[in-house]
């Protein structure tokens, strides 16, 4: 019998599957929200310093800045300990646009580095041979919900005078080597957008900081440079947490940790069901890292022909990410070339996504595992 004419039990397995969490906090949430429209406090709410008070705690940080969205956190970041510029910042190639975006919208050039072949974040080696006399600062992302080796990358910072701004924007509540994601550099940066593991219901984000200066000034530079009323000591922005989505965060983050579970037991179910299965090269979780599995990203030499096979049995995966940063053409103009990183060039080819959320049931882990042993098994 073919492929095509056998027949499946049919479980729809979505990408993402926002509804098993939202069902517990809807009604509080709602609750909320009708108080907020008669009281009308839409930004600047007291659900906002609510939020950052509770979410610093969570981080282990003394402060949480709540901005518009994760690519605002990290660029405000920048800006706050004066990268800018003339200034140069290392960045992992194998990450999302946006912690590029964050460096040259700061105004500095970002220098990539290629990741480690393990945990697929800032090959510190690599980071090291990337110091100049310009380089102000190190930018290491948590990608995937792994941390980056934050130990190696403050010796190389503290050895080289340099900044540590973490992209924590995957990472909600990881940890690796007894350290929290947001609570290893100078500042860290979270994106809430709706999907990440924590997220708010649009865009959101925040800053998380042991500096009371660096809070002070993002605060500022959140709300148009100003201090107080009508003060603007800086130029400014309007990249403020809404009191809505403030109020979202405050009655998931209870939640975090339970979802952070769901998603280790079905990365658990994936990589004990998965091993030796075709050409499979399956995440890696390094000594001392307690990922936080905001995407499970595995390996396999024809990605696109495993995903059709997966599509037409109703289960839908995601590429993470097809084209690596120094070959888009926003990016370009920092000159990089086809080669340069090879094994984040690699990711890019062979990199596919599986379903995973808070609330994906047995059966949908069952049904992804069963559709992709059947395409192996078609394959040969
Ligand atoms: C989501 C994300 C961002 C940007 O967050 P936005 O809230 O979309 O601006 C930055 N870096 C990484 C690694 C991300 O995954």
């Amino acid at each position: 019998m073919s492929a095509q004419t056998q027949t499946f039990p049919t479980v729809r397995v979505p990408f993402l599957d926002l509804g098993p969490s939202h069902a517990a906090v809807r009604e509080p949430i709602l609750a909320e929200f009708a108080a907020l429209i008669d009281e009308g406090s839409f930004t600047n709410g007291v659900q906002v310093r609510e939020f950052e008070a509770q979410f610093a705690r969570y981080c282990g940080t003394t402060h949480a800045v709540g901005v518009a969205s994760g690519l605002d956190a990290l660029r405000l970041a920048l800006l706050a300990v004066g990268v800018g510029p003339g200034d140069e910042v290392i960045v992992p190639a194998n990450t999302f646009i946006a912690t590029l975006e964050a460096v040259t919208q700061a105004g500095a050039r970002p220098v990539l580095a290629d990741v480690g072949e393990e945990d697929l974040n800032l090959d510190v080696t690599a980071a090291e041979r990337a110091i100049s006399s310009r380089t102000r600062c190190i930018l290491p992302v948590h990608l995937y919900g792994q941390m980056a080796d934050m130990v190696a990358t403050r010796a190389l910072a503290a050895s080289n005078g340099l900044l540590i701004i973490e992209d924590a924007c995957q990472a909600h509540g990881a940890e690796r080597d007894g350290i929290r994601a947001g609570s290893a550099g100078n500042a860290a940066a979270f994106s809430f957008y709706p999907g990440k593991n924590l997220g708010a219901f649009g865009d959101a984000g925040a800053l998380t900081t042991e500096s009371e200066e660096l809070a002070a000034s993002v605060t500022a530079l959140r709300e148009h440079g100003q201090r107080a009323k009508y003060q603007h000591a800086v130029e400014g922005y309007t990249a403020r947490l809404d009191t809505m989505q403030a109020i979202v965060l405050k009655h998931k983050l209870p939640l975090l940790d339970g979802w952070n579970t769901e998603r280790r037991l079905a990365a658990a179910f994936y990589i004990e069901r998965l091993r030796e299965v075709g050409d499979l090269q399956l995440p890696a979780v390094v000594t001392g890292s307690d990922p936080v599995w905001h995407l499970f990203v595995l390996k396999t030499r024809e990605p696109e022909a495993l995903r059709a096979h997966l599509a037409s049995r109703g289960i839908s995966t995601g590429r993470h990410y097809p084209q690596p940063t120094h070959l888009t053409p926003a990016y370009e103009w920092l000159g990089y070339k086809q080669g340069d990183f090879p094994v984040t060039e690699a990711l890019a080819r062979e990199a596919l996504s599986l379903p995973l959320f808070p609330g994906i049931t047995e059966a949908q882990l069952e049904a992804t595992v069963a559709g992709i042993a059947a395409y192996f098994e078609y394959a040969d």
